[in-house]
């Protein structure tokens, strides 16, 4: 294994078990490795601190473990089975749920959602992408029976310059049901071309409070994707329900999915159109609004646009949201944290003269853990807000 030695200085990181090593940090290389392949780290004394995959770009070491041991089927499956223990003492186990959460589960640039008996792997590193098959094996260990397909789904995710040419594919079984369910609800799940692993399990616990508050309302559930919050404001009582997402796609996702729950209910309707479009050209009032927008700043660099963004969409819904109306309203942006996104939404009721309480602030769910060395794995954040 070829041997990384870092400056003086820069293995406290390490030491204080965060799982980057940036290439700034690095002295000197025992030879150059291939973008994928198995590192081990040493301090400037020759100590040795970890082992990981090396990758091309900033962050040039995703460490896998602080401890001198082999990465081998029994390593995945070591942690697979710790992470798989995790998601059992939450009750999680039968449903859709996330089952490796990158470096929430000590295994960085890995993501494994589970939908029913199908798991959707995704590789965002090309050494995980190396590795899939190994990962599928002692998966296949791990879950058992309950395991028949495994679908990887790489294809967008993979560093692009390192020209893997890598298509999506099932690496385990092959017919697998499109259809999965959350809290008695059922979506299909469009493994070919969906977003991310198909659906997102994410905003789970959120769209069960959605549920809660939607009776009677007409609700307005934008950046819809696959409808999620529709159809629990449906199954709430809603009064009716509108979606909207400027992809066609993902219209006829929500409309597919609304109709396997509640076939032929008149009550909701689905439009193809920009969101900053909609509000400013609303059919109807609303009085219980969603907004789940796409991550607006990828980077630390496309933050001060970033807020700007929230502050111009949540204005809008603020200016428009009828007296008594709730507003949900997230980002899942990592690179704005909850403090700037919270200013953001502030400015933004400050802008639209509303008085505004916060009822609840909401956050990725248990099954998407936050590894305590790596605060960066935060990112979804949700305020609840009655708007007088
Ligand atoms: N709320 C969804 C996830 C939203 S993902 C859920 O619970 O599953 C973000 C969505 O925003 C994508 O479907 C994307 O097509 C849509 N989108 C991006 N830019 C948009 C815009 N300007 N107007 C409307 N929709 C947009």
């Amino acid at each position: 294994m070829k041997q990384l030695y870092l400056k003086r200085g820069k293995e406290d990181s390490l030491l204080r078990f965060h799982p980057w090593i940036f290439s700034g940090a690095i002295h000197h290389m025992s030879s150059e490795p291939e973008e994928g392949e198995l590192v081990e780290l040493f301090t400037s004394d020759n100590q040795y601190i970890a082992t990981g995959h090396y990758q091309i770009g900033s962050i040039m070491v995703r460490v896998l473990t602080f401890e001198h041991e082999s990465i081998n089927q029994q390593f995945y499956e070591q942690r697979l089975k710790a992470a798989y223990n995790v998601r059992l003492a939450l009750g999680l186990g039968d449903e859709s749920y996330r089952l490796v959460h990158g470096e929430g589960d000590n295994l960085p640039g890995l993501i494994i959602d589970i939908y029913g008996n199908t798991a959707v792997m995704q590789a965002h590193s090309v050494g995980m992408h190396h590795d899939r098959q190994t990962i599928a094996d002692a998966l296949k260990n791990v879950l058992g029976e309950k395991l028949q397909n495994i679908y990887y789904k790489s294809e967008t995710t993979l560093p692009y310059k390192a020209d893997l040419h890598q298509e999506n594919g099932f690496l385990l079984g092959g017919s697998a049901d499109d259809i999965a369910s959350e809290n008695g609800l059922r979506f299909h799940v469009d493994w070919l071309h969906g977003q991310k692993t198909g659906f997102f399990i994410d905003q789970r616990e959120n769209r069960k409070l959605l549920g809660e508050y939607s009776k009677g309302r007409n609700v307005l559930n934008m950046f819809c994707y696959t409808g999620g919050f529709s159809f629990y404001a449906m199954r709430g009582g809603a009064n009716l329900v509108h979606s909207v997402d400027s992809s066609q796609k993902a219209i006829d996702l929500t409309n597919a999915n609304v109709e396997l729950n509640f076939p032929g209910d008149s009550r909701h309707k689905a439009f193809a159109q920009d969101a900053f479009h909609f509000l400013d050209h609303m059919p109807t009032k609303y009085d219980l609004i969603i907004l789940d927008p796409p991550a607006f700043a990828k980077h630390k660099d496309a933050l001060r646009n970033a807020i700007k963004g929230y502050i111009r969409l949540n204005r809008k819904a603020f200016e428009q949201i009828q007296p008594g109306g709730i507003l949900f309203t997230f980002s899942c942006s990592q690179a704005v944290d909850k403090n700037q996104f919270r200013t953001a939404v502030f400015s933004a009721a400050a802008a639209a003269g509303r008085k505004v309480r916060i009822l609840h602030q909401l956050h990725q769910p248990a099954d998407h853990p936050i590894n305590i060395y790596h605060p960066e794995g935060e990112y979804l954040k949700g305020l609840v807000l009655y708007v007088e």
